[in-house]
């Protein structure tokens, strides 16, 4: 245990730590608790005219446009519900372009003009909003005196209230948009492509006799991963508050080489968290699922129910702000950045997504002989087709500085973007390639070899922890997306590049004369021929497949700035612009947007480096030298003559980190001109300088005498947090 006053105090309120005894679970059952703070179908059913509720659903169902003159009538039953919860505000939710959720709030009280105020709330409110604008960053789409932003009603996410111990708000989800109409927000593009997804997806069943059909829905299930910390630690590590990650921090004596956290018993302040966290999304009616320890040390994942996908972006959202905001009541905090902690697991988002209806099922379900599923095949066909045409799209959809820690290193989908069909599936395509595809190879079952186990069905495909992007049986699993990241506009990239893909294949075949079969076998085989390359089954860790991956013309991008210029390359603003998803001004914004993010944290984290160096580091480095430099001269003067090898290995240590320092505070200061170059200066420059500076910190942690070191260690924070 450490002897730093400090981190002693932080270790002992942490080993002190209670749980608090905060929910009355055995009154609360689940299903009676589920959707009680949402406005949702059953509540708009009871409280709405027929007429009204139908009119409603249909638009919310198929898409279908919204009627305006039923909105006095809605806001007044939204109104009267969210009064009956005890409702004082309400409060617009819109997601600008860094991805995170504003909220702009009003009070439904409005003074009646005797002296007193009554509730008011009308269909003008419930429709539209207008925040001001001008502090959201538009990516030069606008100036600051053309402050004018409007935000939408989005009747396809049902409404919810926000309770804290003083009061209730009305959230209602919203898009965001400029005054001149041009998109501000990433919710907008997710609508627009779910709408062209379905009239696409429409075109293909039409082919096979499906007409008389529902709306065609992509599906998102989003898995969260996240670490857990004691607040105590956090609070003592400035580089955490500031930066979501360590950028200091020798590797633990122990850390993840046992493997022994994954799936482990999960710890009792944890497993209580995780019961408030999914009551308090239950109540909003997010069908959170799944929750297991992760590989890390004090890393863990939660995971929902699959939904429409807007919704699941809106709720993806909210499961990221309760984490969090529960997390301070157990003591801990949640960090969802990538990379927290080097050398260990980091964090990312992996997210499922497929596309069906009511009627058709899920269009991604191969069945057991999926040769023979032409359907299933074409759709699956798509998905290969656009990822191909599009990797680097896919790339640049989840570049940020901080997944550039993760992605690419040995523990998380490397950089090159391709697919995992398994072995089913890549032998179909094999087969397909030649022609027709004649067999699916055999999933059988698994006999355990003991009587009292049952026999179990064994999937058809192993899986690949290795591939950033994977059939999983019935969906792709996206797996290189941010832990911390909105899953809008990956997934507004998933729906749009598979729109293309279909109206791709559907012109073709709506053209075609003969046979539909054999037509369909002809646009197999020629996309089998010339989309295969995205497909890999092996290893994306290894050096092979790197150079391989070169061979096959896959890209490669490994940094966000590599990554960020396809935001507006030519297949992409063709692909966003056809289907009228964004335009190629809206795509410019936004990829400048994603450089000025980049620039400003790399900024931020040189800044806290050099302070922290500064005022902790490296005065804990100089006491213990003036120390050891007094017991040289003591034992010298007592007769006792000889070298002291500390002295000198903690002195040279001491002039690498100023070295490396000096040349860091040159690096961070020098400015190139323009956004792109500033990036780069960043990218190589500017991080590796950082990197030797922490080289030099995490080599004196080794040397240093404990009690005089500043910060909480990696083993204290990962493995005194429970
Ligand atoms: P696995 O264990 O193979 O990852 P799960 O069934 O546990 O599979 O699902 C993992 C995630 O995938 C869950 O969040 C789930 O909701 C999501 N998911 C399952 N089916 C679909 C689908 N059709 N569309 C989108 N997401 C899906
Ligand atoms: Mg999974």
């Amino acid at each position: 245990m450490s002897a730093n006053p400090a981190r002693f105090a932080a270790i002992q309120a942490a080993n002190y730590y209670r749980v608090p005894a905060t929910l009355p679970y055995k009154d609360n059952h689940t299903p009676s608790v589920y959707g009680s703070a949402v406005f949702n179908e059953k509540v708009m059913q009871a409280r709405l005219p027929k007429a009204v509720f139908k009119s409603l659903k249909k638009t919310i169902d198929s898409g279908s446009s919204l009627d305006p003159s039923m909105a006095d009538v809605v806001a007044l039953a939204l109104k009267d519900w969210a009064l009956e919860h005890g409702a004082t505000h309400y409060a617009h939710l819109f997601q600008p372009l860094t991805g995170i959720t504003a909220e702009k709030h009003d009070s439904f009280l409005e003074p009646d003009g005797k002296g007193g105020a009554i509730a008011e709330f009308n269909g003008k409110q419930l429709i539209q909003g207008e925040p001001d604008a001008s502090s959201f960053p538009s990516g030069g789409i606008r100036a600051t005196f053309e402050a004018r932003g409007y935000t939408a009603w989005d009747v396809t996410s049902p409404c919810y209230l926000i309770e804290t111990a003083n009061g209730v708000t009305l959230c209602i989800p919203t898009a965001f948009v400029s005054w001149t109409g041009e998109v501000l927000d990433v919710k907008t593009p997710v609508l627009r492509s779910m709408r062209t997804l379905d009239e696409q997806a429409r075109r293909i069943l039409k082919l096979f006799g499906h007409n008389d059909i529902s709306m065609i829905t992509a599906t998102a299930g989003p898995e969260q991963e996240y670490f857990l910390i004691d607040r105590n630690f956090y609070l003592a590590r400035p580089d955490l508050i500031s930066a979501g990650r360590t950028l200091f921090g020798a590797r633990p004596p122990k850390g993840q080489e046992f493997e022994d956290q994954y799936f482990g018993t999960i710890p009792d302040r944890v497993l209580a968290y995780m019961h408030e966290v999914e009551a308090e999304l239950y109540k909003l009616g997010v069908p959170v699922k799944t929750r297991h320890n992760e590989v890390a040390p004090s890393q863990y994942e939660i995971a929902p129910i699959y939904e429409n996908a807007n919704v699941a972006a809106d709720h993806q959202q909210l499961t990221m702000t309760t984490l969090k905001k529960v997390a301070r009541k157990y003591g801990m905090e949640c960090l969802l950045h990538e990379k927290p902690f080097a050398g260990v697991n980091g964090s990312g988002k992996h997210l499922n997504w497929s596309l069906g209806n009511s009627t058709q099922g899920n269009l991604l379900e191969p069945g057991h002989t999926p040769h023979e599923n032409l359907q299933f095949l074409v759709f699956c066909a798509a998905v290969v087709r656009a990822v191909h045409k599009h990797s680097g799209l896919l790339r640049a959809m989840v570049a940020s500085a901080s997944n550039d820690h993760r992605l690419g290193a040995n523990e998380a989908p490397p950089a090159i973007i391709s697919i995992f069909l398994g072995d089913q599936l890549a032998d179909v395509f094999e087969q397909l390639k030649k022609g027709k595809a004649k067999t699916s190879k055999k999933s059988g079952t698994m006999n355990l070899g003991v009587d009292t186990l049952p026999i179990i069905p064994k999937d058809a495909g192993d899986r690949n922890r290795t591939s950033p992007f994977a059939f999983t049986g019935n969906k792709f699993e996206y797996r290189a997306v941010a832990s911390n990241q909105s899953i809008s506009a990956p997934l507004a990239a998933l729906n749009t590049i598979m729109t293309e893909s279909l109206d791709y294949i559907a012109t073709k075949l709506e053209k075609s004369k003969g046979k539909l079969e054999d037509n369909i076998a002809d646009v197999l085989t020629e996309i089998a021929r010339e989309h295969s390359a995205v497909i890999f089954n092996g290893n994306g860790y290894s050096q092979e497949w790197h150079d391989e991956a070169a061979k096959r013309g896959l890209p490669n991008l490994k940094t966000t700035v590599d990554a960020l210029p396809v935001l507006t390359a030519k297949t992409t603003v063709g692909a966003y612009e056809k289907y009228g998803i964004l335009t190629k001004r809206e795509l410019e914004a936004r990829k400048e947007i994603a450089y000025e993010q980049y620039c400003k944290t790399v900024n931020v984290e040189a800044n806290l480096v050099v302070e922290l160096v500064k005022t902790k580091y490296l005065p804990a480095a100089l006491r213990y030298q003036t120390e050891l430099a007094q017991n040289a001269a003591a034992l010298k003067s007592a007769g006792i003559s000889g070298e002291s090898p500390i002295l000198e290995k903690v002195t040279s240590l001491i002039r690498g980190l100023t070295s490396a320092l000096s040349k860091l505070e040159e690096g961070r200061s020098h400015h190139a001109s323009g956004l792109v170059a500033e990036a780069e200066h960043y990218c190589r420059v500017v991080l590796p300088q950082m990197l030797e500076v922490r080289k030099a910190v995490d080599a004196l942690e080794a040397d240093i005498a404990d009690d005089l070191w500043p910060m909480p260690t990696y083993e204290e924070m990962l493995f005194i947090s429970k």
